[in-house]
């Protein structure tokens, strides 16, 4: 019989975030690679999954989702992200933001269309585009503010170029998007006629008083603009796979064909649990995760400097990408490779957020961890002996 693969999943390499798990594992080390967040779960988000259970929700949802958790959805939507919404008509539960972004890039983009990706990138994003025959064009966001020049998104388009992608917060650089900078990407999209994507998983996660601003919050884009969120972060529930778009009526019914194509519905009691998380929690829930994951990341940021490496300070979600030129090591591969041989932690070498070579100084590290993990890590970054 024969072994080969198809093209597209040959193509598909084992991620580095990934390999470096296995690293870590081998040495029984920290992770600190891995966005995965080890925090509690929230009781009413527990409690909604269990009496879900409890009255026998078992079976398929419709395939947009169960009704209340789409009105969940959309009165935070409305609320927290200025976007005007219907749960009738405007929203996808699907099996996560991953989820959420592959169903809507196969619903309404076509082999050979270009979306444009700041880079440094989320590898998902990019890997979804390869997977479905998509282009991607790399724009530049330059440290230490990671910002973008328009002069270069403009040269990227293209006849072809159909769409952009704005993760914000983003994942790796912690770049949190201003309403300026935004208005200018409106401007951009209509000019050229693109889809706005916008994946908001870190929408929660802002540093220093920042604000989240949705793209779909603009008035002149809404009409363009798919949402992509999930409560993988917020609730620290990458495991239940709940996500969702949020986008005109006019795409609603054709994504939904497709998210029942592929997943036929996101977990039903896991949908209710996080309907009640919504329901119930607290404003100063969601307050605190601003309050605590900025200490963390300042208490991180300054022990990376003390063992003399460089953050990047991240305005929002829970990342340092860091520079990390004086760990011994030919590449980033090889100095995150140091960091994990010297002291059991493993971060994500910085060339997995870039196309050509770039973020050879650089790695990633999750700071999304409980205190007991982030001690060790503590202690165990002396061992570097950089200063
Ligand atoms: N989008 C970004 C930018 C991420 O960093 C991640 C996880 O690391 C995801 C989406 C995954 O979200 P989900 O678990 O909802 O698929």
């Amino acid at each position: 019989m024969s072994d080969h693969l198809s093209e597209k999943s040959a193509r598909l390499t084992q991620s580095e975030i990934r390999n470096m798990t296995i690293e870590c594992t081998k040495q029984n080390g920290i992770n600190l690679a891995q966005g995965v967040c080890d925090l509690p779960l929230q009781d009413q988000v527990k409690q909604g999954a269990h009496e879900a259970i409890d009255r026998g929700i078992n079976s398929y949802t419709r395939y947009d989702g169960r009704y209340e958790l789409r009105e969940a959805i959309c009165q935070k939507a409305q609320q927290y992200n200025k976007i005007d919404c219907d749960p009738e008509k405007n929203i996808v539960v699907s099996a996560g933001a991953t989820g959420a972004f592959f169903i809507t890039c196969l619903s309404l983009l076509n082999p050979g269309d270009e979306m444009i990706l700041f880079e440094p990138y989320y590898g998902y994003h990019l890997n979804t585009l390869l997977t479905l025959d998509l282009k991607p064009r790399f724009a530049t966001l330059t440290p230490p503010d990671w910002q973008f020049d328009i002069e270069e998104l403009e040269k990227l388009c293209t006849p072809k170029t159909r769409a952009i992608m704005i993760n914000t917060p983003a994942n790796p650089c912690g770049k949190v998007f201003t309403r300026e900078e935004l208005k200018q990407l409106a401007a951009f999209s209509i000019k050229h006629d693109l889809i706005v994507y916008t994946d908001e998983i870190y929408e929660y996660f802002l540093y220093d008083g920042r604000e989240h601003i949705s793209p779909a919050s603009l008035e002149e884009i809404k009409d363009r603009t798919i949402t992509i969120s999930g409560f993988s972060k917020t609730y620290s529930i990458t495991g239940w796979r709940i996500g969702y778009c949020i986008c005109d009526e006019k795409w609603t019914t054709s994504i939904g064909h497709i998210n029942d194509l592929i997943y036929v519905c996101a977990p039903a009691p896991l949908q209710l649990g996080v309907a009640n998380g919504l329901k119930q929690l607290p404003q100063s829930f969601y307050q605190s995760i601003r309050e605590d994951y900025q200490s963390i990341r300042d208490e991180f940021c300054s022990i990376l400097e003390q063992n003399g490496m460089i953050p990047y300070i991240p305005q929002g979600a829970y990342y340092v990408l860091t520079d990390v030129s004086k760990v011994p090591g030919k590449s980033s591969k090889e100095k995150a490779m140091t960091i994990l041989n010297t002291t059991g932690i493993a971060s994500v070498p910085g060339n997995a957020f870039y196309i050509n070579g770039d973020g050879e100084n650089l790695v990633r590290f999750c700071f999304a961890k409980e205190k007991a993990v982030l001690e060790q890590a503590y202690e165990n970054l002396q061992k570097l002996q950089i200063h």
